[in-house]
């Protein structure tokens, strides 16, 4: 079976090896002649990137660059990059990259498109009336992990509070995603690796989220089985297309998924990237055992019910026990003490992590006092007792 595609589910993909080379076209076609791209410098130094600003040009669509995206994307950041757009009188944007890319490219339609401070969209707020319609948003995901490309909501850190908010806008949905399998072929391992539990992340929690959506729900389904069957294929062989291109799959399957709720990991991992600059999709995979045990009262059919269809054995123990192997085998630690995370922090990470959305979503209600529980188990290594 060719692994080739168009799909509509949220937003429109063309997904398959090769077809960046239909991007300049259908921005040309949406009528956008002035376009910023954005994205990060790593990712405007790939042999790739040149390509997409050539073919662009050559299909009539004049270009700026705006490179200048921090890894965890900040306000000034989109600022700029909302500047840079004014200054080119751009009428679309280009967003390339992994999350941060993407999420600033989306962050800046968002600021040119109000007069609010970033912080009026958090997503627990009112959303505020635009001056304009966002403009045109064009993604193309280089790593596979975040799915920001299908979401409505970016991440963006608030540097002077050490917070990474969630910003939402319904217009903040690119028009176009392309999933190109060749531009992930440079990943190193190790951003395969976290990216990859980044999106095994976001189709476990939406799969477990005690909420009635068996769309999100056979989505995240379908997505875990991906990440089971392709992960490991694409951290050792950097340029097999079927396996980079499955994870891809797999990564806008979770952001799909995940429109019906995250959970307890997410809370944990928002706090200690903004405050220790560990990479998210790492600080979810050291979390996801520890978070799995602590919620296994209030989902283990679920998870036993996703074993059998994953092809793992022994429910639930199976299932956690393949989490535990494939984070040994990509090389991910274990606790928290590896990513530099002090005792001292602790108790603010916990207070921090209740704040949250994603707390209230967890399938087992987590106090903060569970919270800290979590964090000293993942700091200890140890999940006994988690589940009582
Ligand atoms: P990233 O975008 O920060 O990129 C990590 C590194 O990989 C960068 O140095 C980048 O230059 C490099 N890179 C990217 N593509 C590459 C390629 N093809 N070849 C070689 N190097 C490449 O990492 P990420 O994990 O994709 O995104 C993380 C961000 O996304 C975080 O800020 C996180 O909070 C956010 N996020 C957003 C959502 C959402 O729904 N909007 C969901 C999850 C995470």
């Amino acid at each position: 079976m060719e692994l080739h595609g168009n799909w509509r589910i949220p937003t429109e993909i063309l997904a398959g090896a090769g077809r960046i080379a239909e991007l300049p076209g259908r921005v040309s076609a949406a009528g956008v002649k002035r376009a910023l791209i954005v994205t990060d410098s790593g990712v405007a130094g790939l042999p790739f990137f040149a390509d997409i600003v050539s073919g662009l040009e050559a299909a009539g669509v004049a270009v700026a660059v705006f490179k200048e995206v921090h890894p965890d994307p900040q306000a000034a950041d989109v600022a700029a990059g909302a500047a840079a757009y004014k200054a080119h009188a751009a009428e679309g944007i280009i967003a390339i990259g992994g999350g941060s890319g993407l999420d600033c490219g989306k962050s800046v339609g968002l600021a040119v498109s109000t007069s609010h401070p970033l912080w009026d969209f958090e997503i627990t707020l009112p959303t505020p009336a635009l001056d304009a319609p966002i403009p045109p948003i064009f993604a193309v995901p280089t790593t596979a992990g975040t799915g920001s490309e299908v979401g409505r909501a970016t991440v963006v850190t608030d540097v002077e509070k050490s917070r990474k908010l969630i910003l939402l806008h319904a217009q903040m949905m690119p028009r176009l995603v392309v999933l190109d399998p060749e531009l992930t072929y440079g990943l190193p391992p190790f951003i395969t690796a976290w990216t990859g539990m980044d999106a095994l992340a976001h189709n476990l929690e939406a799969f477990y989220a005690d909420f009635y959506h068996p769309v999100a729900d056979g989505i995240a389904l379908e997505g875990m089985r991906l990440v089971k069957e392709n992960l490991l294929t694409a951290v050792n062989e950097p340029k097999n297309a079927a396996a980079r291109m499955n994870m891809l799959a797999a990564a806008s399957m979770g952001a799909t998924a995940f429109q019906k709720a995250l959970g307890a990991i997410h809370s944990l991992s928002h706090p200690i990237g903004a405050r220790f600059h560990a990479h998210h999709g790492l600080t979810n995979a050291v979390l996801m055992p520890y978070v799995l045990a602590f919620n296994r009262p209030c989902i283990e059919a679920k998870i036993a019910r996703a074993a059998r269809a994953m092809d793992i054995e022994n429910g639930f123990d199976g299932f956690l026990a393949w989490v535990l192997d494939l984070r040994a085998a990509l090389s991910i630690p274990h606790t928290l003490e590896a990513l530099k995370v002090t005792p001292e922090a602790l108790d603010e990470l916990a207070t921090e992590a209740m704040a949250d959305p994603n707390t209230p979503d967890n399938p087992r209600k987590a106090e903060k006092a569970d919270m800290l529980r979590i964090l000293q188990a993942a700091m200890a290594g140890t999940m006994a007792n988690l589940s009582d």
